[in-house]
């Protein structure tokens, strides 16, 4: 883990170092201090992190903006801390960066850089069957999968362009168990093509789909390997997907509540049944979506005892 920081002011002020939470070093002495922490402290390839930035009480921050993984962050004031949602990619090796740019009001900016570890994700080989234009699409329609693909792209960029959205917890779009879990490779009529970049829910034809929070409906339509699908952007670079749908009950530029019906559970696309397939993404990182149960950007990202000791205040 590194973390490291550079100064554009003249200002001389004290280099303080901050490690992640349970590892932190800091100087004696500095006249202003930020440390950075991170909730979970060992996120996995493909999930969600709470990003944090501690700013001491004597420091007038006007803003605080930075990537994670490539990604715009959107910081938000959490008492003594700037909080933000990331996501780490699923291709994450070792670590991910963070670059965090602190202005202030007696004008100077710091930059912050941090390492963070990345946890292997585990997951299973799914052995399945398909139709055979499904898994090897003929060449005639690689036009229409690119043109889809950047299209999908454009809708997660924006995500980052709108507010956020939603203040309760996310909820899942079905009850009941996950059917095949995130990152798993999948092997179709026995070659491996892919990672399963979402969840599946197993279900019945016409059960309804629920909306996981609240947000704006971005698309509605089909997609040749996605079926009948939905988006929702959330806003601060979150959106979910519905795949595989039957119908949607919505249409784009619609605002819905946190579990509203929005879709039908259906079975379009490349699928071996119906099922709901649900997706995350912060931007274009798509993450694990079970993670948003748990997601509370407002949660401190490190207890006191987390902190280094003697660590400015
Ligand atoms: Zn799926």
């Amino acid at each position: 883990m590194k973390v490291s920081r550079t100064r554009s002011t003249v200002r001389a002020v004290a280099l303080v170092l901050c490690v992640g939470v349970g590892r932190s070093v800091a100087a004696q002495g500095v006249e202003r201090s930020s440390e950075v922490a991170w909730r979970p402290q060992l996120p996995l390839q493909g999930s969600l992190v709470v990003f944090g930035l501690h700013v001491s009480s004597e420091e007038t921050v006007v803003a605080v903006q930075g990537t994670l993984a490539g990604e715009p962050l959107h910081f938000e004031r959490v008492g003594a801390w700037f909080n933000a949602v990331a996501g780490v990619p699923l291709d994450a090796r070792d670590s991910v960066m963070a670059r965090i740019v602190v202005e202030r009001v007696a004008g100077g900016r710091d930059t912050v850089t941090a390492a963070l570890p990345v946890g292997i994700r585990t997951a299973r080989r799914e052995q399945l069957a398909a139709d055979p234009d499904l898994v090897q699409p003929p060449e005639s329609l690689a036009p229409r999968i690119r043109a889809e693909r950047a299209l999908v792209r454009r809708i997660k960029r924006r995500a980052h362009d709108t507010p956020r959205l939603w203040r309760e917890p996310f909820a899942r779009p079905r009850p009941g168990p996950v059917s095949s879990g995130f990152g798993g490779a999948r092997v179709f009529n026995g070659v491996a093509r892919s990672r399963h970049l979402g969840v599946d829910f197993a279900a019945r034809v016409g059960e309804p789909v629920r909306a996981a929070n609240r947000g704006v409906v971005t698309f509605v339509g089909a997609l040749y390997f996605s079926g009948h699908t939905l988006f929702l952007d959330h806003g601060g670079g979150l959106v979910t997907g519905y795949l595989h749908l039957s119908r949607a009950l919505v249409a784009r530029g619609d605002t819905v509540s946190a579990g509203q019906v929005i879709a039908r559970v259906g079975a379009t696309g490349r699928v071996t049944g119906p099922n709901l397939h649900w997706l995350a993404s912060y931007g274009n990182v798509l993450v694990d979506p079970m993670d948003l149960l748990t997601l509370d950007p407002a949660a401190p990202v490190a207890t006191a005892a987390d902190r280094a000791p003697g660590s400015p205040r």
